[in-house]
């Protein structure tokens, strides 16, 4: 089956071909056929493809709209020389990525006007998100009339007790205004998850303790107890938790009523505050850039340092105390940009771990980069590794499963 996998922003969308069935996912031979992104709808955008074996294509053009945007990518994916498809009607499912599904929306779901309505009414809780994920779907609905499913990047935690994700606030706010935490990052903290649990052959053992540690751009740290998610570090919004690119991560709520009033902030700079000019990039003065970090500070660069500093310490605090909520630990996954590939990150974040039973080879650490390895000794009793991520894969394998019938993972 071929689903087209989609995952719309404000002026971006991101896209995927992938083929995939129930046989070929269970044995992790589902490919994408084709990728790319188009960027800077709106204005003069940029679209970037990439068709399995091929050179990359880069063009630039007028694109005002999503619709024109999908338009442009199903031209693309059917076009003579660069194509994969002969025709779209070859397109079986679409999978939209929807980032808040609130309390209602626990699986992925087939899309129909009631989820839409539903989708609709968690706008208030992801302003930004949520209507750019519903353009791109009224857009695709449009062109492609096939079944379309939504996966939610808050879905995998609504397994988490209230003890996890009730914050100590008149409980007046949650009844009214939904006010909880949810966590994102979901679809990538349940990949890497289930994959670990395929690694170690304990697929459905309700015992299995794991700790996912996805850290991109955006960063959030999950507690997995038997597959499911029992914790994780992002709240009611994505700036929780772990220190970020450009997002400050856990602060007293009290620092931004104290700002607000001493540098006469309104709203939408406090906001732009919190999650553009804080984090790595806040502390550092540098960049948001991990790599450019890195690089500063082995150059000798103190703010720098700091950053990173900062970065490693908050990162071990959460696997500890995540250690502390599964009462032990089978494994650690490092994934996203920082995770797969900045060794001396996953070093510094689990160094002095070893009572909690994590104990990292250096060796087989500083050997992995982008791929799937164990990175922790042989005689840890808890297993380190670093998986890479694959967000559209998992959509698209939600998708097949529901346009099939199949109940959802
Ligand atoms: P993502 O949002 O998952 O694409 O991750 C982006 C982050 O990964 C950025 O902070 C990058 O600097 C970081 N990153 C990517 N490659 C490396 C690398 N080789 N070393 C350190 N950080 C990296």
């Amino acid at each position: 089956m071929k689903v087209l996998v989609l995952n719309c922003g404000s002026s971006s969308v991101k896209f995927q071909l992938v083929e995939t069935d129930e046989a070929s996912a269970v044995a992790g031979r589902d490919r994408a056929l084709a990728k790319g992104i188009v960027e800077n709808i709106g204005g003069l955008a940029i679209l970037r493809y990439e068709a399995e074996g091929q050179k990359p294509l880069k063009e630039t053009g007028e694109i005002l709209e999503h619709k024109i945007a999908v338009e442009r990518i199903l031209g693309l994916l059917t076009r003579e020389d660069v194509g994969v498809l002969r025709d779209r009607r070859e397109i079986d499912a679409v999978g939209h990525r929807m980032v808040h599904g609130g309390e209602r929306f626990k699986t992925s779901v087939l899309i129909d006007d009631d989820v839409l309505g539903g989708i609709e009414d968690c706008i208030d809780l992801a302003p930004l998100h949520n209507p750019p994920n519903i353009k791109g779907y009224r857009a695709a609905r449009e062109l492609l009339q096939v079944l379309h499913v939504a996966v939610f990047d808050t879905s995998f935690h609504q397994t988490m007790p209230a003890e996890a994700y009730l914050y100590g606030l008149p409980y007046v706010l949650y009844q009214r205004h939904g006010v909880r935490r949810y966590g994102f990052h979901g679809t990538s903290h349940r990949f890497v998850s289930r994959r670990m649990a395929e690694i170690l052959g304990r697929v459905g053992d309700p015992t299995l303790r794991v700790i996912t540690c996805h850290l991109g751009n955006g960063c959030s740290i999950t507690a997995i107890r038997g597959g499911h998610s029992v914790d994780t570090s992002m709240g009611l919004t994505p700036l929780e938790g772990l220190l970020m690119g450009t997002r400050a991560g856990d602060i007293d709520a009290g620092i931004v009523l104290h700002v607000m009033t001493v540098e006469e902030l309104g709203i939408s700079e406090a906001n732009a505050l919190l999650n553009k000019h804080s984090g790595l990039l806040g502390i550092s003065g540098v960049s948001n850039d991990m790599r450019a970090l890195l690089q500063a500070e082995s150059e000798g660069h103190e703010r720098a340092r700091v950053a990173v500093e900062v970065f490693c310490y908050r990162l071990k605090k959460y696997i500890a105390a995540y250690v502390g909520v599964l009462e032990g630990i089978d494994a650690v996954v490092f994934t996203g940009g920082i995770g797969e590939n900045a060794i001396p990150i996953r070093a510094r974040s689990v160094a002095g771990l070893e009572t909690m039973g994590l104990r990292l080879d250096h060796e087989r650490n500083a050997a992995a980069r982008a791929i799937e390895a164990e990175v922790s000794a042989d005689d840890s009793p808890g297993k380190i590794w670093v998986i890479p991520t694959n967000e559209e894969l998992l959509i698209a394998r939600d998708t097949m499963r529901i346009v099939s019938g199949l109940p959802p993972e």
